[in-house]
């Protein structure tokens, strides 16, 4: 629920530098990701996903993970976050500092299987065991370990998922350990009435306090209006990538993750304060072009611009 006492209304966490860099083929390098991470810490965003312990011969673009959460650790008030496929990843995470860890759970066997050569209870195993690992960390700089439902909202292989087994496996990330889960449109099936339906649905299992996030795709252009629903519900916490990089390649002029400039637009539009200078924001685009330019960006509000007039709902600091 929203907390009109804390510094900021919603949360708004960039997963560019993870989900946006793991889809393109190109690799950013360190000090672009460096720029790009700092760049939009200064714009005021709280929180980002800045890579993942995976193997480097698997994701080569993200193989210097490391190195990239030990410099974002140097951003004062900045949330690190990392997505991690198993505890030895976690391991990782832990050693290089991360605040926040993710392990995702895709809650189609298929998938898991195809994509983490893992079983469900395998999944489960690694999340027990990562919960071991985060416990053994002293309380003070004790990771946050959330398990990510993904492919929640449908899988490519399977098509839809039951909801006896999205909530089994949400119950099982807690069981785990989990501080909480996270809902994840990994294949941009979502639409606003089952982003309503599955968070009751998760959280009539976890509680209101373990659902509190979301990880939404725009590949069929419904990102924004899924955004709303799950604002509706009383969610804080929105994933979104800068440009919508790493477009779907199945769907080609789709971005891929929710874009955030967009994103931040409509929440700030709507009076919600996001802690982000959106002019600010908006220049941090080019620090991902000029490292880039073979890749496309997305989103309306850097073409169209800020409306005559527009009054952001957070009075920031002229600095
Ligand atoms: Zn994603």
């Amino acid at each position: 629920m929203i907390d009109r006492t804390s510094e900021i209304d919603i949360l708004v966490s960039e997963v560019g530098p993870r989900d946006g860099l793991q889809s393109v083929s190109t690799i950013m390098p360190t000090d672009a990701k460096k720029a790009w991470i700092a760049a939009e810490a200064a714009a005021g965003v709280r929180e980002i996903e800045v890579g993942s312990f995976v193997p480097a011969k698997l994701l080569p673009q993200l193989a210097d993970t490391a190195e990239v959460v030990a410099f974002a650790k140097s951003i004062p008030g900045l949330t690190v976050a990392v997505l991690v496929p198993n505890a030895r990843g976690a391991a990782a995470a832990i050693m290089a500092g991360a605040d926040k860890i993710t392990l995702p759970l895709s809650v189609s066997e298929t998938h898991s299987l195809a994509n983490l050569r893992r079983t469900h209870v395998q999944v489960i195993d690694e999340a027990v065991e990562i919960g071991r690992l985060v416990r053994g960390v002293p309380a003070e700089r004790r990771p946050h370990f959330e398990g990510s439902l993904s492919t929640a909202f449908g899988c490519t292989l399977e098509g839809a998922i039951p909801d006896a087994q999205i909530a089994r496996l949400a119950a099982a990330l807690m069981d785990a350990g989990c501080d909480e889960v996270g809902l994840s449109d990994t294949t941009g099936y979502a639409d606003p009435a089952a982003v309503k339906r599955l968070i009751k649905l998760v959280r009539g299992v976890v509680g209101d306090q373990a659902l509190t996030g979301i990880h939404l795709h725009n590949t069929r252009g419904l990102g924004l209006a899924n955004a709303l629903a799950a604002l509706d519900t009383g969610l804080t916490t929105f994933d979104a990538s800068l440009g919508g990089i790493g477009g779907c390649p199945f769907a080609p002029g789709a971005s891929g993750n929710i874009v955030t400039e967009d994103l931040v637009f409509m929440l700030e539009a709507m009076g919600l304060r996001t802690g982000i200078d959106i002019d600010r924001l908006l220049e941090v685009r080019r620090v991902v072009t000029d490292a880039l330019p073979q890749e496309e960006m997305f989103g309306f509000l850097p073409d169209a611009k800020l409306p005559l007039g527009f009054a952001p709902a957070t009075v920031l600091e002229t600095a």
